[in-house]
């Protein structure tokens, strides 16, 4: 089957269907791998669903602490360790933020090895394939007679919106 390409989620799109497509996704994949999807990392998933936005750790706890789940951050950091392992979630190294998966619907898409476009002012972020890139990286490496052996793309910009300086 074909990996599905990543939702453009710059562009208006069906974002009922991220979110319901992205708990849809966390259900059968714990069914399918007998892993329990607990309250908490269920509504972890979904705050993150709720929009393309980066979240940082402390943010999602004060969603949940609203929610009356809770104040204490080992519960949260354990669910998203729980959902980035599971490819739900991606963890995003520069901002030290956390953005739900907008790959939808294939199970090919979790594992897959994305590039981040981070949008520096509204903090959306964006998911293309680094599969576009393969073989430069690997070039390069090589040339330094480097082993790649994961590897983490973070595109920091502006999205389409902010560009046009409409202001948020
Ligand atoms: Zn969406
Ligand atoms: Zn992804
Ligand atoms: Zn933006």
């Amino acid at each position: 089957m074909p990996v599905q390409p990543a939702t453009n989620i710059f562009e208006k799109h069906n974002h009922r269907r991220c979110l319901k497509g992205g708990m849809d996704e966390a259900r059968a994949l714990c069914q399918t791998q007998g892993l329990r999807l607990t309250p908490v990392r269920a509504r972890v998933l979904e705050i993150l669903l709720e929009s393309h936005k980066a979240l940082g750790a402390y943010d999602i706890l004060a969603i949940l602490d609203m929610d009356g789940m809770g104040r204490q951050p080992p519960v949260v950091y354990r669910a998203l360790e729980f959902l980035v392992q599971s490819g739900l979630v991606h963890r995003l190294e520069k901002l030290n933020a956390f953005a739900a998966c907008c790959h939808q619907g294939s199970a090919e898409g979790r594992g897959h090895e994305p590039m981040f476009l981070i949008c520096t002012q509204c903090r959306q972020v964006a998911e293309t394939s680094l599969k576009e890139v393969e073989g430069s990286i690997e070039k390069c490496a090589a040339a330094l007679g480097f082993e790649v052996q994961s590897r983490v793309v973070e595109l920091i910009g502006r999205c389409p919106a902010c560009q046009g300086g409409a202001g948020l």
